[in-house]
């Protein structure tokens, strides 16, 4: 029999166990592991920056996550990440999205973003970096140097394209490589490509780049394509698509400037191939870096879900879209994954007891952005004697090649125009003032050769009328450091 000393020491052994077994497991992301009762609202006490709900991500998982929480009446926060908008502002028209026959991917993200910001919902150009998920509420620390307390986050981070990883494929991606059909196929008008993959997407990039290109050809590393029936019957409505199986690249060659070949593995025989470009189209690997150890992941790197719900192996935690998703990855599917995200999330604060009362008591203590995204539209510029106009009046100017078709160019204007508002008023101390333009190639076919741009968007700084550096897409930090340094050259 134990006496009382011994039945608590028994207790808090087998509690102590209990806590010690819920870490071991979580921290190997190969269990599902409940921090609930650890949970209380008393914990909010001497925090500020909270976010009832924060969301990672601001593609179509995100976006309806947000409309959802928002609309539930709860002070809703998206952090927009690097990519905003996620990969359908990469899609030509989407076609599949129930009740809208036809629709361009990024009409449809602004859209959804309009309507989640309608209901409140706040979002906010910043990537969080670092979570911690070992205390709640969830400590998120942010690329621009913030911390904010979440009491629950929905993941919402999507996929990224993979690469081939070979030699050459670096030095020319945006030289001839690309994996973006809709950016970059005007600059291969009456060229041959190849588009490597036998998915589905790969498919459809062979069909974007279509109406430019003189000569596709989809190259298949298996002996079969995995693409749909409806998909390959497709294509052959098209003389000048051709399918390889068998084959795949090795090595990307160039001059420098550009890629001109490839060696290509047929059927296990090596050879130089010409090429004037190659889309890349082999999949995506799901942005989960941060949760590693943290929240349970599969094989592939996918967030696990619970059951038909999106919780995750950590209460307050859920996961929505392709992060989650190895198997259908379709942007219909992330949003309803965000709509039950949103749901399940709204039922957990509810089982914590986080009321409309409590909400109003934290109200000094939320997180509300100040709305101080500081934009400054980008002067269009829409001839050569402009162009020089402006560089003789400015010792420093920005000038972003961009075309009408290009995603990427969508998703770098808010991030250009709020560095704009940053340097062309000067207000960084110290700061030179820059000027900043953009010049669409598809009204200004003389700036392409004149500027050698071969991949959209591009972006140059002009000191003195002559180039001092350039650069494709990049966050906002990456081209915050890339403007300071070329403009203190
Ligand atoms: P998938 O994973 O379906 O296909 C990837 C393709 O890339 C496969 O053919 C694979 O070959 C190939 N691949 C992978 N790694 C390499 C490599 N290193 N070298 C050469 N080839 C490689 O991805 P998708 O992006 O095509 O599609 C994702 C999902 O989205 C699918 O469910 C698809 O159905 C869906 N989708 C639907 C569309 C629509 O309905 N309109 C449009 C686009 C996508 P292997 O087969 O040998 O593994």
């Amino acid at each position: 029999m134990f006496n009382r000393t011994g039945f608590i020491a028994l207790f808090t052994t087998i509690a102590l166990l209990g806590l010690g077994i819920g870490y071991w497991k979580c921290h190997r992301g190969g269990c599902f592991t409940s921090h609930a009762g650890a949970y209380s609202l008393a914990a909010l006490e001497g925090k500020d920056n909270i976010i009832p709900l924060a969301i990672m991500g601001s593609g179509p998982a995100g976006l309806a996550a947000a409309l959802y929480g928002a609309r539930g009446g709860i002070h809703t926060v998206i952090f927009e990440g690097d990519k905003p908008g996620g990969q359908l502002m990469e899609t030509g028209f989407v076609e599949n999205w129930p009740g809208l026959p036809k629709k361009l991917g990024r009409d449809l993200i602004a859209s959804a973003r309009e309507q989640a910001q309608t209901f409140g919902a706040h979002i906010i150009q910043d990537a969080i970096i670092d979570i911690d998920l070992e205390s709640w509420p969830f400590a998120l620390k942010t690329k621009s140097g913030k911390t904010f307390h979440a009491l629950a986050l929905i993941v919402a981070t999507g996929a990224t394209p993979r690469k081939l990883g070979i030699p050459g494929e670096d030095q020319y991606w945006g030289k001839g490589i690309s994996a973006c059909a809709t950016c970059d196929a005007p600059f291969y008008k009456d060229k041959d490509v190849f588009v490597v993959g036998g998915g589905d997407s790969a498919f459809e990039e062979a069909i974007l780049l279509a109406p430019y290109t003189r000569k596709i050809t989809l190259l298949v590393r298996g002996d079969q394509a995995r693409a749909s029936n409806t998909m390959q019957e497709r294509i052959k409505a098209y003389p000048h698509i051709a399918v390889r199986y068998n084959t795949n690249i090795s090595q990307f060659i160039g001059d420098d400037q550009h890629l001109n070949a490839v060696v290509l593995n047929e059927k296990g025989e090596k050879k130089a191939e010409n090429i004037h470009g190659v889309f890349l189209s082999i999949g995506h690997t799901p942005n989960t870096k941060l949760f590693k150890h943290k929240v349970s992941l599969d094989e592939s790197g996918h967030i696990v879900l619970k059951g038909r719900s999106q919780t995750t192996s950590v209460d307050g935690i859920f996961a929505a879209g392709d992060v989650a998703d190895p198997r259908y990855k379709q942007a219909g599917i992330a949003a309803g994954d965000g709509v039950k995200a949103a749901l399940d999330a709204l039922a957990f604060l509810r089982e914590l007891g986080f009321s409309k009362d409590v909400a109003s008591k934290l109200q000094a203590k939320l997180f509300v952005p100040d709305g101080g995204l500081d934009r400054h539209a980008l002067t269009e510029l829409f001839s050569a004697d402009a162009l020089d106009k402006v560089t003789k009046e400015n010792n420093l100017v920005v000038v972003d090649f961009i075309t009408d078709i290009c995603p990427s160019c969508a998703q770098m204007q808010p991030i250009l125009e709020k560095l704009a508002a940053e340097w062309q008023e000067a207000a960084l101390s110290k700061a030179p003032k820059a000027k900043f333009c953009k010049i669409n190639l598809m009204k200004n076919q003389w700036a392409s050769a004149r500027f050698g741009v071969q991949s959209v968007p591009t972006i140059v700084v002009i000191k003195q009328g002559t180039v001092v550096a350039r650069t494709g897409a990049l966050p906002h930090e990456k081209l915050a450091a890339f403007f300071k340094a070329a403009f203190s050259r």
